[in-house]
């Protein structure tokens, strides 16, 4: 292969810089296989600076705006922290609340897709720009694979950022923004969020409109949501099927051909709320050769009476507790990873303030799995990487 001179330059620095810093590497795990640290299926990267330049949010005073962000996201995230723990692997999932939530009663709002561009234009600014010390926009598995294949201590370490989308009311109602989702790299997207929308009905994941999670919806899919999930396998883009309602898991697993994704879930058995999904349903999917990721919000993972409650006392544990419960009704740690949905106007666990934390679960499961770093670094980064590689893009 001709190389230009530049690229020869730039693996000469790297290996001098390699050369430099030796010692650092002789700490690290073996070379042959890169040491993972993490890999998250779900976070929302761009939705608080998105929701700030909406109209809605310029007309809020600033200290109602500032209000509204604290009350509602209580989890941190900034790109060098994660950078310096050596993130490997974010999904940045674009929602828009506005086209969800605010445009009705236009619905499906013909815009939504063309607001939603421009999230991912917005956020692929912010990564190309400031923050391109420490992440890269991957839209193909080959980029990501190349991005991965560099890690710490190289000074050419980056994480690896995925698109993915939250809620197909992005599409607009037109099954031709999939393609163009596809194209320009968006992953996976989630049939459906808060509220139906056209596509799938939802297990209600809204704690603060409790009323919304009394009914189970008794149909699934629409007539579009079954021809969404044909054009997503055509196009290679994963389906998510986290906020689905059970009648909608069902639906979709009568017709999916390819894997399927829930990347940011809970377990029913351990919390009894219309968002977590049923054994019989972790069981099918994963049997299939798909990924549950485990969110990192200790509400959702556990039948706490409110909120509140969840807020004071949610714990890393939940979370262990529902990746060993996944591991053991899918037979393997192998089909489970962590979405933590962080961003996403929720709590965490009290241990874990932002995502830079990570090292904190990393802790809590070496605790769990008898100090296996292989069996870790599987849930944590590994299992979530293997199926992007295996499973994004065409057959
Ligand atoms: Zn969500």
């Amino acid at each position: 292969m001709i190389q230009s001179r530049r690229e020869c330059l730039k693996r000469v620095a790297r290996i001098l810089a390699g050369a430099l810093i030796v010692p650092h590497r002789a700490l690290a795990a073996p070379q042959d296989t890169p040491h993972r640290i993490f890999a998250d299926l779900h976070l929302h990267a761009g939705l608080h600076a998105w929701s700030r330049e909406s109209p809605i949010a310029l007309a809020l005073p600033p200290p109602l705006l500032a209000l509204t962000e604290s009350e509602f996201n209580r989890t941190g995230f900034d790109w060098h922290r994660c950078h310096d723990a050596g993130v490997d692997l974010i999904c940045a999932t674009h929602y828009n609340p506005f086209d969800e939530l605010v445009s009705m009663p236009v619905d499906p709002d013909p815009n939504a897709a063309a607001h939603t561009h421009r999230m991912i234009d917005r956020l692929e600014r912010e990564v190309h720009g400031r923050s391109s010390r420490y992440a890269r926009i991957t839209i193909n598995r080959a980029e990501m694979k190349s991005v991965l294949s560099v890690r710490r201590p190289d000074p050419e370490y980056r994480i690896a950022v995925v698109h993915t989308i939250e809620g197909a009311h992005a599409l607009g109602g037109d099954l031709r923004n999939v393609e163009s989702f596809a194209r320009r790299g968006v992953a996976m997207m989630s049939l459906t969020h808060f509220t139906y929308r056209g596509v799938a009905t939802t297990g209600n994941g809204l704690p603060f409109f409790p009323d919304l999670n009394r009914t189970e919806p008794t149909h699934g899919l629409s007539p579009f949501g079954r021809e969404l999930i044909d054009e997503m396998e055509r196009t290679g883009m994963i389906v998510d099927v986290t906020h689905s309602s059970a009648s909608s898991v069902e639906d979709v697993l009568a017709i999916a051909r390819r894997p399927l994704i829930a990347s940011h879930t809970a377990a029913r058995t351990l919390a009894d709320r219309p968002y977590s999904l049923h054994d019989d349903h972790i069981r099918e999917i994963t049997r299939r050769g798909g990924l549950i990721g485990v969110i990192l919000f200790p509400y959702m993972l556990a039948n706490y009476a409110s909120i509140d409650l969840a807020r004071e006392r949610g714990s890393l544990d939940e979370v262990v507790r529902t990746i060993e419960h996944v591991t053991a009704v899918s037979g393997s740690h192998r089909r489970v990873a962590i979405g933590s949905d962080f961003l996403g106007w929720i709590t965490g666990p009290k241990e874990m303030k932002r995502l830079s934390d990570i090292g904190r679960l990393r802790t809590a499961l070496l605790d769990r799995f008898d100090g296996s770093e292989k069996i870790v670094a599987d849930i944590l980064a590994n299992n979530a990487i293997r199926f992007l590689e295996e499973n994004w893009g065409s057959p």
